[in-house]
């Protein structure tokens, strides 16, 4: 039977590049960058007791190839976090223990009893357009463990190539390898949904982008990294047999409450939108850019995924482009929340072949708009310390985000200072308001904003405390991750690791008045991130 086909209001564009639909690769492309010669790692006798449980690998072949990391010359750690360790029930010498070597596995050198590493198969739309198969290419799926914290899967992303590789070199460099194990524990720590980040090690293997970097390999851990592109795969590749048991899988083991639903196809697409709409206001509202919000970045459990050329605001910008490669602005950070119901569109139309009747799927994902639109209001609410829902409310949050928006205002600084903010009549707020260079908008925001305040009864020092541990002190700006990376780029990783500490913990008011947490510097502005990683 044909899939029932949506009315996407944001339809695919025909693509240059449209692939053939031949599913899985078995050859690996060209190369076009250094070729690796070590041997194959070895499996040691020993490591951390878990039990692993190898889930993906029952999926089926045409979701997955197996094959080994390709090993690193001399390996050594870059950073650990020991917050993630703890999560996977890892004891506190867990890097330590020369039976169980982990420097060797986590950089692809030696594997541990029980693991089965795979590369998954997925395709995707990228900036809007068809881009067909494309797949783990450089990141390798060890098996999923059963820890204190349910079933986590681990990945090395950055082990060598796969078939899903393309063009690439299967490799990652130090510097985006630091990027995204130091945001994926700031997001954890700003209590967004994430993937997380076990530890980066390094080695002197090169590897081009621009310039000749050095590789390195992130250890990633999350409960799930199934994304959108998995399923946009097996639309168009093997059959409706392939994608029901993709579907089948998700159900069962992450949201087996859909398995009742007279269509669980559906029931999946709408707790999918309902995730991915919690996860984009907890990013709008901490000034979270992604850079990259193509389909095969976007996570079937609502988690932020794949950090590339991502960025948090600095001056409040809602048309900030993170990603110098993106030249349209298609991922720009006020458009990402729309972006992400394209995205759900498009998961949609994958699981058509299961649905059949297209307005069951398209009122499934419609539940997109109302949760974050709620979910919005209320963290913007929270932010602002607003403890009732008043009316003018969202006319003073707007009148608010409109002159930051005007005047380019520090967007974590604000938010961090209003939480100081004096609401006795007449008082001095001068060290929140002094941010703005408008004289007459200070003053007058100021008085509404203090009788709004009084107008709920509002205590100072409790609202004070609240908007501490939703304004967070310090965020990962551009020009924090740049100094540590500098300085691990020429072997000392102390910045790597101070930093990765105040960002685990970034609503602590040790952090205020310190470096991390004051204006980026005039040399921030120059600093370009692009895809290159
Ligand atoms: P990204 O833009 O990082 O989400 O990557 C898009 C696709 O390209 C994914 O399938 C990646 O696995 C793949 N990819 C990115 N960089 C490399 C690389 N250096 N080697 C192999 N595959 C890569
Ligand atoms: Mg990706």
């Amino acid at each position: 039977m044909a899939a029932a086909t949506l009315a996407l209001k944001c339809a695919s564009v025909a693509s240059p590049h449209e692939p053939t639909r031949t599913g899985r690769v078995n050859t690996l492309p060209a190369m076009n960058s250094t070729p690796h010669t070590a041997a194959e790692p070895q499996t040691l006798s020993t490591g951390p007791a878990w039990n692993w449980r190898n889930r993906f690998l029952a999926l089926g072949t045409e979701h997955h190839t197996e094959l080994a990391p390709q090993p690193v010359p001399a390996p050594h750690w870059v950073a650990r976090s020991e917050s993630c360790a703890e999560l996977l029930g890892l004891p506190a010498d867990w890097a330590d223990r020369s039976d169980w070597n982990a420097l060797e596995v986590l950089s692809g050198n030696a594997l541990w009893p029980g693991m089965r590493p795979l590369a998954s198969v997925y395709s995707g739309h990228q900036f809007g357009v068809w881009a067909g198969q494309l797949g783990d290419g450089r990141a390798l799926w060890l098996g999923e463990i059963d820890t204190p914290s349910g079933v986590q899967e681990l990945q090395l992303k950055g082990a060598g190539q796969t078939p899903y590789s393309r063009t690439g070199d299967g490799r990652a460099v130090l510097r985006s390898s630091i990027r995204e194990f130091l945001c994926s524990e700031a997001m954890h720590g700003l209590g967004i949904a994430t993937t997380r980040a076990l530890c980066v090690t390094g080695s002197p293997l090169p590897v081009l982008r621009e310039q000749l970097e050095t590789a390195a390999v992130v250890t990633r851990v999350a409960p799930s990294f199934i994304r959108f592109g998995h399923f946009e795969h097996f639309a168009q590749a093997d059959g409706p047999e392939a994608l029901r048991r993709l579907v089948d899988f998700v159900i069962d083991h992450h949201y087996p409450e859909c398995r009742v639903a007279p269509v669980p196809a559906v029931a999946l697409l709408k707790v999918v939108a309902m995730r991915t709409a919690e996860v984009m206001a907890q990013w709008q509202a901490v000034g979270f850019c992604h850079g990259v919000m193509n389909t095969d970045n976007m996570s079937i459990l609502g988690l932020t995924i794949d950090y590339g050329p991502f960025g948090f605001l600095d001056a409040y910008d809602p048309g900030h482009i993170c990603n110098h490669t993106d030249r349209q602005g298609r991922y720009a950070f006020s458009r990402q929340p729309s972006v992400a119901l394209w995205n759900l569109h498009a998961l949609a139309q994958s699981l058509m072949p299961l649905i059949v009747n297209a307005n069951d799927a398209l009122d499934a994902i419609e539940i997109y708009k109302p949760i974050y639109a709620d979910e919005m209001r209320r963290r913007l609410r929270a932010k602002c310390g607003l403890a009732t829902t008043q009316p003018g409310d969202a006319g003073l949050i707007d009148w608010l985000l409109k002159q930051m928006a005007y005047e380019r205002t520090d967007h974590t600084i604000l938010f961090r200072r209003l939480a100081g903010f004096n609401s006795a009549e007449g008082a001095d707020n001068s060290s929140v308001m002094g941010l703005f260079k408008d004289r007459k908008f200070s003053e007058l925001w100021a008085k509404a904003y203090g009788e709004r305040l009084r107008a709920e009864d509002s205590v100072d020092a409790e609202r004070c405390v609240a908007m501490k541990l939703t304004n967070p002190a310090v965020v990962l700006r551009n020009h924090l991750a740049e100094a540590a990376i500098r300085k691990a780029q020429a072997g000392d990783f102390s910045e790597v690791n101070r930093l990765l500490g105040v960002l685990q913990d970034p609503f602590n008011d040790a952090h205020d008045g310190t470096a991390d947490a004051d204006f980026p510097p005039d040399w921030a502005q120059h600093i370009e991130v692009s895809c290159s990683s």
